[in-house]
């Protein structure tokens, strides 16, 4: 006859008669003769029955009603699935029970504590009540080859609680399967999990989330060919799914994997399990009950899998404790002291870090211990303390320890320095660090408040799933909304050919916002930006955008607005990185350019604004690079307005300068009020951008700007103004004729000299073969002069305006601050 093979059931797969009846065709769908089938108590019994002992303990009033809140639930299972004499035999022995514990908890009452057998046997009732429930249905159903037996694992499980939790004691309990199991037949024994028996013979569990072990521990004496868990997610995933949404199924797992992901709260197996299938070689299978089509995760000794980290984990609650001095040093037996006081008082111990100077050694301990464990050390060193040899012992609380797990990390390289680079780009710092000498396991203690983001973080940058990066849009406006719409359709293959994923969680005009916990629909933002929103609220906005449970925020802000660009300091010292074309910002006053500075060093922030100049133009990319590889800037000239480039360009003094500014008006080329572009204010500002960015302390005062509005025309309106500027005609015209008796052109061109500090704007001639009389219409040109490019400027010339390309400027560098934080474009 085949091998035994062992399912278990865990609490959601046994939720209610819905859930037993797709666990029964799982079952008859096995064609194995003998199976053995442990279940969970329903979903939230085991928490229910503990809540109601915690109840009586407080002499609370509510324990009947918590009582009559299970009864109700067993009952419409109990009358959904069963009927004549299998439920009425039922419902009998549940009612004794529910006698019995009523009995005890008015004992409970009295005395006002539980001890912890009174606990384990209250808590042991979920499973008496699923395996009664589930047996009588699937022997009423009859479609099991042989019988259908009820197995009380008390009757076989003997166990030894100690130091490391319950211990099988498996030559009795070999006996006690030996009696009790019919040998060679047909048979379903449908078996209580989570409760044993101790030495004395008295009621057990095998703690919380037990189940799986009393599985392996059923697998291991039937000697089954494999188990096969059931639970309510396809498999083992690389990280909690509740935490990280987009982790994955992990095929094959070796059992010292799955041991230590369970240990480092993978809570979707108990770590105990493995023993027992190790000692036999047995495979375990964790599979979907929800989706039993799918394939699950295998749990072996030779996994295929080749993947060096399988899974990233972590354990929340937690307390560091640190022990310093200088008298630790070369003394041997410290740790044995210490570890030995904190066993002594049954403290587990999650984590050790020890330097190599024994300076200090530190330990992780859950946050429920902290006040105890610091009492036991102070206790344990308190002449060393008192005599200045150990200097303090320090405990942090509300700490967080992120474990990455996998065999195949013992022979790669750069694993280490994979997860510190995601943790630091992520701005979460590290407290502590330990490596099992196994090199299965890096751990890291952090700030329990970072934990999600760096769980998704380093989770992320094993390719798990694609970097993630929560963006919020302030502008929706012209080039805004190009670039929504560019992200739109670029966003699917950035996610699929290069593992980015770019979220826009919120929109901000100047009125409203819409914010989205997922993601904004590219497709459809306009509709979804006019369908809801809220008021406007910078504040809320930007801690939306920077949730913690997201690695990265970016802000982009398409507004042109100067109260929009002093938030920027506060953004960047909170580690959410900037994007803009608003040349409000570091063209404004110069203490505000330092702030930028400074709070982006402070939160390890990107601050990246190449649309300011030139929109796409790779103008600031450029002077970086030159500065950054030790060319010396010397000069920087340039036409940076589209408008002054055109009106110049095309006038020929055939027509009055008037009527030039007109036509372009007309054709869209300049701003609704053409005054905007002819005071050379924005343009003097794009050369304050640039000459910050050589190093020159500029300040817009300090430009020399020579504006072609008359100051008599300042004051008035846009439409005075155009009609009124043919009367300044003819000094413009007066120019124009001079330049060209010593054959020049008039150009609007601006200049920095790194020598004086200078910048000016303004017109001046030039000899016709200049790059700058030889632009297209409405192009904008830069001229760099450098020690290298000395002879022979270098020269980036192109459109210099225009949603398309400005959107595209502020794409490039949203892909920028992407790669800086790992993304491989
Ligand atoms: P059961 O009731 O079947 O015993 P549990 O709730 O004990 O189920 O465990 C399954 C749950 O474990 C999943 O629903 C999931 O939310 C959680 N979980 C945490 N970490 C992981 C992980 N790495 N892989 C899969 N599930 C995990
Ligand atoms: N019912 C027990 C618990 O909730 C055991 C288990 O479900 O594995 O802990
Ligand atoms: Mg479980």
């Amino acid at each position: 006859m085949d091998r035994w093979r062992v399912h278990k059931f865990g609490g959601s797969s046994v939720a209610d008669a819905v859930c037993m009846e797709r666990v029964a065709r799982i079952l008859e769908e096995d064609p194995n003769p003998r199976l053995g089938v442990v279940l969970s108590a329903c979903r939230g019994i085991t928490d229910a029955l503990l809540n109601v002992v915690a109840a009586a303990e407080r002499q609370d009033d509510g324990v009947d009603r918590r009582i009559d809140e299970i009864r109700k639930r067993h009952h419409v299972i109990a009358e959904t699935l069963l009927s004549g004499d299998p439920r009425a035999q039922f419902l009998t022995s549940f009612e004794q029970d529910l006698r019995d514990i009523a009995s005890i908890l008015h004992t409970v009452r009295l005395i006002r504590a539980a001890s912890q057998t009174v606990r384990d046997l209250i808590a042991g009732y979920g499973e008496i009540w699923s395996t009664r429930l589930f047996s009588a249905y699937l022997r009423a159903r009859g479609k099991r080859p042989g019988r259908v037996e009820w197995l009380d694992a008390r009757e076989i499980v003997s166990v030894e609680w100690g130091p490391l939790g319950p211990a099988v004691r498996w030559d009795v309990s070999e006996a006690n399967i030996a009696k009790a199991v019919p040998r060679d037949q047909p048979v379903t024994l449908i078996i209580t999990g989570f409760i044993a028996r101790d030495a004395r013979g008295l009621q057990t569990t095998l703690g919380r989330n037990g189940s799986d072990f009393s599985g392996s521990i059923f697998g291991a004496l039937l000697d089954a060919g494999e188990i096969v868990i059931w639970t309510d997610v396809d498999g083992v995933l690389s990280a909690d799914p509740r935490l990280v949404p987009d982790a994955k199924v992990i095929d094959s797992l070796s059992y010292n994997e799955a041991m230590e992901l369970a240990y480092f709260g993978a809570k979707v197996i108990h770590p105990q399990t493995m023993a027992p299938a190790v000692l036999k070689g047995i495979p375990i299978w964790i599979r979907n009950t929800f989706a039993p089509e799918k394939l699950g995760t295998l749990i072996c000794a030779n996994p295929t899998s080749q993947l060096a980290v399988k899974g990233i984990t972590s354990i929340d609650r937690c307390a560091l404790v640190n022990l310093e001095g200088a008298g630790m040093i070369g003394v041997p037996g410290t740790a044995h002291r210490l570890f030995g006081a904190l066993r002594d008082h049954g403290i587990s111990v999650i984590l050790i870090s020890q330097g190599s100077s024994e300076h200090s050694i530190c330990f992780a301990i859950p946050e429920s211990e902290a006040t105890r464990a610091e009492a036991v050390v102070r206790e344990a060193f308190d002449s060393e303390l008192r005599q200045g040899q150990i200097q303090s012992v320090e405990v942090t609380t509300a700490c967080s320890i992120l474990a990455v797990v996998g065999d195949g990390m013992a022979g790669s390289h750069g694993v280490a320095a994979k997860v510190f680079s995601a943790l630091g780009s992520a701005a979460v710092s590290v407290r502590a660090i330990a490596q099992g000498a196994s090199e299965r396991n890096i751990s890291v203690v952090i700030d329990g408040k970072h934990s999600s983001r760096a769980l998704r973080s380093v989770h992320s940058s094993f390719y798990l799933s694609p970097h993630t990066v929560s963006i919020g849009l302030i502008g929706p406006g012209l080039v805004g909304g190009v670039l929504l719409d560019q992200m739109a359709s670029q966003i699917e293959r950035l996610s699929r050919d290069l593992k980015v994923d770019l979220r826009v969680r919120g929109i901000m005009s100047s009125k409203r916002m819409h914010l989205s916990n997922v993601e904004v629909p590219l497709g459809r933002w306009r509709e979804a930006v006019s369908a809801t929103g809220e008021p406007a609220d910078l504040t809320r906005f930007a801690e939306h955008i920077h949730a913690d449970h997201m690695p990265h925020a970016i802000i982009i802000d398409c507004s042109s607005s100067a109260d929009i660009a002093a938030r920027y300091p506060e953004w960047l010292a909170a580690g959410i990185h900037v994007v803009t074309p608003n040349k409000k910002g570091n063209s404004g006053d110069l203490e505000l350019y330092a702030r930028f500075q400074e709070a982006r060093k402070q939160g390890s922030s990107h601050y990246l604004y190449e649309a300011t100049v030139g929109a796409g133009l790779p103008i600031i990319q450029t002077l970086r690079d030159l500065r950054d590889t030790g060319d010396e800037i010397r000069r920087i000239e340039g036409i940076l307005s589209g408008t002054l480039a055109y009106l110049f360009n095309v006038w020929d003094g055939s027509e009055p300068f008037s009527s030039i500014v007109r036509a372009a008006k007309a054709k869209g080329y300049t701003e609704p009020d053409p005054r905007d572009d002819l005071s050379g204010v924005d343009f003097a500002r794009k050369l304050i951008i640039l000459g910050r960015e050589m190093g020159l302390r500029l300040e817009l005062a300090d430009v020399q700007l020579e504006g072609l509005v008359p100051p008599a025309l300042k004051a008035c309106g846009p439409e005075e103004f155009l009609e009124r500027l043919p009367e300044f005609d003819a000094p413009m015209a007066q120019r124009l004729k001079a330049a060209r008796e010593r054959d020049r052109v008039l150009r609007y061109v601006g200049s920095l000299d790194a020598a004086t500090g200078k910048a000016s704007v303004g017109l001046v001639e030039l000899e016709r073969s200049h790059t700058f009389a030889n632009i297209n219409l409405t192009d904008n040109v830069v001229r760099f002069l450098t020690r290298r490019y000395n002879e022979n400027p270098l020269v980036v010339q192109g459109p210099g305006a225009g949603p398309e390309v400005t959107a595209g400027g502020i794409f490039g560098d949203l892909l920028r601050v992407c790669a800086y934080l790992g993304a491989k474009l």
